[in-house]
């Protein structure tokens, strides 16, 4: 187990000209998470048929698919029955990276109709490193069907990253997962942070997600200590800045990077805090990507508070401190800026 592998950590800047198309192709899911972030209310229920999926790959290219990243998503997206050809169709059009995003239950046979050549990573979702806490998150027996498709994915030769959001719920058990995943031989270890927005949103309502989210000092004495126990294990690991001394720099990305948050009933987000309200930027018509007129997200994006983020502070201003005048203590960073531990081959 003792891999020993040394690594460095670093700040993953917004990278110009870098675009990322995260593709709700579905909102189904077979799961009812309690932090799930999918809201039917606002995103629709309907899944795309190929011809839509096609289009709207090709619209949000927007003529640099080489510098694009598609990141397929539900609800649970292997429930579509044509994602296979949904991820060839964002191949043949020469997307830089395409992902699929999974519960794990891995519907309509994937792994047998898709082959590892067709994927960058397969990324499966886990909330715990054992089923007491995993499955009082994700449900019951989800946890094994999870874990036994890693291995079943990873013996047929795919690049599997998993993804565990932190909240009060389950951060005790974060520093029992890079064994486990070494161990199952997971490649990439995605560390987010619970959104309030979905259920989360639901069960916080009052109280700005006091109750789910992680504190600065509980979130700085466990993460950055497991992403480097991960890395020398050799799992590449990614995990959100959240906080930021008031001296660093701020930065939103929906004023600096190119991502798009897409939903099947058209709905086109810059931001994912914002995804719970009909702000969004943009929408498709009639296979168009046209923009809305304020007052969207956009509109906010520019206002420039002392709290940082300024959807933070409107949504879910629970994790922000103040000292006795009044001031914040911390910015809270933009949900999109990312650190990594990148493990060092071995000698
Ligand atoms: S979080 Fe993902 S897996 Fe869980 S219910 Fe929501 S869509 Fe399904
Ligand atoms: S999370 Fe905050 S900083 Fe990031 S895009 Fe949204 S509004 Fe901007």
């Amino acid at each position: 187990m003792q891999e020993n592998h040394q690594s460095y950590r670093r700040t993953v800047e917004f990278k110009p000209g870098a675009r990322n198309l995260f593709f709700h192709i579905l909102t189904a899911c077979n799961l009812s998470c309690r932090h799930c972030y999918i809201n039917k209310d606002q995103h629709g229920g309907n899944m795309l048929n190929m011809e839509d999926i096609r289009t709207w790959l090709r619209v949000f290219h927007g003529g640099r698919v080489e510098e694009t990243n598609v990141i397929f998503l539900g609800g649970e997206p292997t429930l579509h029955p044509q994602l296979p050809e949904a991820v060839r169709a964002a191949r043949e059009l020469g997307y830089s990276s395409v992902t699929i995003d999974t519960n794990g239950f891995l519907f309509h046979d994937l792994l047998v109709r898709l082959s590892p050549a067709e994927l960058d990573y397969l990324s499966f979702s886990l909330d715990g490193s054992c089923p007491q806490v995993n499955d009082s998150i994700r449900g019951e027996g989800v946890f094994d069907v999870c874990t036994r498709n890693i291995q079943r994915a990873v013996r047929a030769g795919f690049a599997v990253s998993s993804i565990f959001t932190v909240s009060r719920m389950n951060l005790g058990d974060l520093p029992n997962m890079p064994a486990l995943l070494h161990g199952l031989g997971v490649r990439r270890f995605f560390i987010q942070v619970v959104g309030i927005r979905g259920n989360s949103g639901r069960m916080t309502k009052c109280t700005q997600g006091v109750e789910l989210q992680v504190a600065r000092r509980d979130w700085e004495n466990v993460v950055p200590e497991v992403a480097r126990h991960a890395a020398s294990l050799g799992i590449h690991v990614t995990f959100p800045k959240v906080f930021l001394d008031v001296s660093e720099p701020f930065q939103c990305a929906g004023l600096v990077a190119d991502n798009y948050f897409v939903f099947p009933n058209g709905r086109v987000y810059r931001c994912p805090l914002c995804e719970d309200y009909a702000i969004h930027s943009m929408e498709i018509c009639d296979g168009e990507l046209r923009k809305r007129p304020p007052i969207t997200e956009r509109e906010l994006f520019p206002l420039n508070i002392p709290e940082g983020c300024v959807f933070n502070r409107i949504l879910q201003h629970g994790n922000i401190s103040y000292d006795a005048s009044g001031v914040p203590v911390n910015k809270i960073a933009c949900c999109m800026l990312k650190e990594e531990i990148v493990p060092l081959p071995k000698n």
